[in-house]
């Protein structure tokens, strides 16, 4: 991980701000966010852009949301058997979302159940947020890398979903200003 501040230090010097979740970006881009939050534009710049909430605050409702959408583009993918919002993983993993595919021999049979966590900051964040990071955990279920293939799914399943994974690293970095 890069830690970006530090490198305008007359403007930033009294800004704690750790860009490092943009690190793979583009200079040029990262330097737009920097104006960005320095101009104090930031959260304006989200809230304008994504002011849709949701009213999924428990594991049933979050359940239902993400069979709703793999039932819209994946059908044939196997079956989700637990999905659940959890307040640790981005603590314990520094992760977002987690799938699991967990394989139990049962007898003869080899029994697999896949699994969904999704961080429980996503409560309160703005919908497309949320449709954004189920789609990954989703296609997640299909492809295990972060390939090529992999993101052509997340793509499929919202066209939007390259502009929102930026967006959501500027979302977590606001919070992370507040
Ligand atoms: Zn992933």
């Amino acid at each position: 991980m890069i830690a970006l501040y530090g490198l305008c230090p007359i403007v930033c010097q009294d800004m704690n701000i750790d860009l490092s979740l943009l690190s793979g970006y583009p200079e040029n881009v990262i330097s737009q966010v920097k104006t960005l939050i320095q101009q104090g534009r930031l959260d304006n710049y989200l809230q304008s852009t994504y002011c849709e909430s949701h009213n999924i605050r428990t594991d049933k409702a979050l359940f239902t949301y993400v069979q709703d959408i793999k039932r819209n583009y994946m059908k044939k993918g196997s079956p989700i058997h637990k999905v659940s919002f959890d307040d640790r993983i981005d603590v314990l993993y520094n992760a977002l979302g987690l799938h699991s595919f967990v394989s139990r021999v049962q007898g003869k049979r080899l029994k697999s159940k896949n699994e969904i966590r999704i961080s429980s900051l996503f409560k309160k964040a703005p919908s497309e947020f949320l449709h954004m990071i189920v789609v990954h955990e989703l296609s997640h279920l299909k492809v295990k890398e972060h390939n090529k293939d992999f993101y052509r799914l997340c793509h499929h399943m919202d066209p939007h979903y390259s502009q929102l994974e930026f967006d959501l690293r500027l979302y977590l970095i606001s919070l992370d200003l507040k």
